[in-house]
């Protein structure tokens, strides 16, 4: 924790934290202007991370595209980008820590096997027998267990997965551990993570880490009003590139 912190002076540290699933749009471009220039307008810095846990989802040649298109765009960023596909054994200390408190349980259930609404607590019958078969569980936060922990009723959330299964951690996990790593000060980013927040919150409260100020910003629609998508090429940054705009007019046009 204290290298990166030591070789940053900054008192206002904000991040740009991409998923490489797909080439940067729009939407990005918005998200990456908001970051790096509520750093810039406050003399703090932006940090780039990379987050690549989903190995399932993320591709080397967009982290490639991602460096790119920012560096295209105009932005630079101090340190090396943090890539989170390298970092999975900090984020599993994160589990063993909560482990140890007591506030975490093993889950086999699948998506389909989960039943509707706030799911609370282990009913799983065949348990053992997946345990004995070497199945690889997931990790589930227990709010039961967190409000007794924590002294608190009624928290209204439900026991949230912390490693998945197939990769062994969580955006929640991996996001959370490397705010208070990096030592963000200010988190701004699209309102779509908002509801987010209050579970990153409370992760925060359990592992003791410092708590970000947030800022969440407006979304960047295309005309129908929906959020735009990785799927959709017109709006990726490379293509406006290769259709002549500049990078200027692509940051116009990126605002909502
Ligand atoms: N990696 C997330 C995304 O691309 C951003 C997470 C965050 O800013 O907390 O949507």
């Amino acid at each position: 924790m204290g290298v990166t912190l030591l070789t940053l002076k900054s008192k206002i540290i904000t991040r740009f934290a991409p998923s490489p699933t797909g080439y940067l749009h729009l939407g990005h471009a918005y998200a990456a202007q908001e970051a790096f220039h509520f750093a810039r307008d406050h003399e703090g810095t932006c940090l780039l991370r990379i987050e690549d846990i989903d190995h399932t989802r993320c591709k080397p040649e967009y982290i490639r595209a991602i460096y790119e298109d920012l560096d295209w765009l105009g932005f630079d960023w101090p340190l090396p980008a943090r890539k989170q596909s390298e970092h999975k054994a900090e984020y599993w200390k994160v589990i063993e820590t909560l482990r140890e408190k007591g506030l975490v349980y093993r889950c086999f259930k699948t998506r389909k096997e989960m039943p509707e609404g706030l799911y609370r607590g282990k009913a799983v019958s065949d348990e053992e027998v997946r345990m004995a078969n070497n199945e690889k569980p997931a990790w589930r936060l227990s709010i039961k267990k967190v409000e007794a922990y924590l002294g608190e009723a009624n928290l209204p959330f439900t026991d949230e997965v912390l490693a998945r299964k197939d990769i062994g951690t969580s955006y929640h996990v991996a996001c959370c551990h490397d705010d208070a790593l990096q030592g963000v000060t200010h988190i701004v980013r699209g309102m779509d993570i908002q509801p987010l927040t209050a579970f990153q919150n409370l992760l925060q409260c359990l592992m003791g880490w410092p708590v970000p100020e947030y800022h969440h910003h407006a979304l960047r629609l295309n005309p129908d009003g929906e959020k735009l998508s990785k799927r959709n090429h017109d709006t990726s940054i490379r293509s406006l590139r290769t259709e002549g705009y500049t990078a200027q007019q692509v940051l116009d046009m990126a605002k909502p």
